[in-house]
């Protein structure tokens, strides 16, 4: 099928995170994004010429609303436990879940998604509340939960876990579901487990040639977690329910709006560009409460892969991140653009 329609009670959350200014910023810039309530985000205009009247009649200040805001004070713990922790439940009861992070390179994705070892992330966190569920319904229930974890870089999918493997392909299998050819899937036990083998992925990620401290920005990367549950009790019927949740931390959207960009990086914002796109489509399609329009997973390998994870009983999350700094003014507007389009039609 081409088109896949959107039903069921898919919900989508859309939350935004500012990063703190750092060293530079502070010497640098001014702040020019402010928090207003736990939902209300105002992003000013630094108008760099104040003699601009035509810029100056127009208002400086943007409102926005979000299911969440966070601002630099919020803690990783708050981060996850507002967004990702409820998902959990679903997961082990069968359900798919996806967790995005959005924005431009240096705006806080791979801090939120993978964090620090000492400050670990949503990814972590999950996996670690996701032991802990499971060993409270342990005596009834059978648990096999494994992770895969993968880079979208020019369309190509790559195992960060077994980089030797090359380029991996999609496929459908006979219910219509979407798997990656050949992708290595491992056990972890715990949480420092889990932060060991993502951090060894994350170095595997294609990275930035020219500047050292902005790395990986130019692939999506996905932790994928499969959790199969089945009965303990012998004579009731086998059933194995599986729930997946991914956990992506995409590619910085700055490059899919440089148009500046020539040979190489061209090629890269096109395809990052067509990618971003797609999942917005996708996404905005999953805010349509009526159910009505008509979305087509099949415009980038990103939305290809989530598709189980878009439709049907699914829930959504995209945290959007920005910089409060006014010299990132442009880049945070866009990115506040895109995440309000995703929430409203
Ligand atoms: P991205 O993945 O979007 O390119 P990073 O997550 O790498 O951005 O963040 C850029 C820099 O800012 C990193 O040095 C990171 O440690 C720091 N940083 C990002 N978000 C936070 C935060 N919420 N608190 C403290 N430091 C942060
Ligand atoms: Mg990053």
């Amino acid at each position: 099928e081409k088109h896949s329609k959107i039903g069921g009670e898919q919900t989508l959350t859309v939350a935004l995170r500012v990063r703190p200014m750092n060293e530079d910023e502070i010497l640098m810039s001014s702040s020019i994004a402010h928090k207003v309530d736990d939902n209300m985000v105002i992003l000013l205009d630094p108008m760099e010429d104040p003699d601009d009247i035509l810029r100056a009649n127009r208002s400086r200040e943007k409102h926005f609303m979000f299911d969440y805001s966070f601002d630099s004070n919020s803690t990783q713990e708050s981060v996850y436990e507002a967004t990702t922790k409820i998902l959990i439940g679903n997961v082990i009861n069968g359900y798919n879940a996806t967790v995005f992070a959005y924005g431009a390179t240096g705006a806080g994705k791979t801090y939120t998604m993978l964090g620090m070892d000492d400050d670990p992330g949503i990814m972590a966190r999950a996996l670690n509340d996701l032991f802990l569920e499971m060993e409270k319904t342990s005596e009834d229930m059978a648990y096999k939960v494994t992770m895969s974890y993968l880079e979208i870089y020019n369309e190509m999918i790559r195992d960060l876990l077994q980089p030797s493997s090359g380029i991996l392909d999609l496929r459908e299998d006979a219910k219509g579901g979407v798997q990656v050819a050949g992708l290595s899937e491992v056990m972890a036990r715990s949480t420092v487990e889990v932060m060991d083998v993502l951090l060894k992925g994350n170095k595997q990620r294609t990275q930035e040639p020219t500047s050292a401290n902005k790395t990986s920005s130019r692939s999506h990367a996905v932790l994928q977690v499969t959790v199969k549950q089945q009965n303990r009790v012998r004579n009731v019927m086998q059933e194995v329910r599986v729930g997946k949740l991914f956990l992506v931390d995409l590619a910085g959207s700055e490059r899919a709006a440089n148009t500046l960009n020539r040979g190489k990086r061209m090629v890269e914002g096109a395809h990052i560009n067509r990618s971003l796109l797609a999942l917005g489509n996708c996404i905005n399609a999953l805010s349509d409460k009526n159910g009505s329009k008509y979305v087509n997973f099949r415009d980038s390998k990103l939305t290809r892969l989530l598709k189980d994870a878009l439709w049907g009983n699914c829930k959504t999350v995209m945290i959007a991140h920005i910089s409060p700094a006014s010299a990132h003014f442009e880049e945070s507007r866009n990115t506040l653009v895109y995440a309000d389009r995703a929430k409203h039609i």
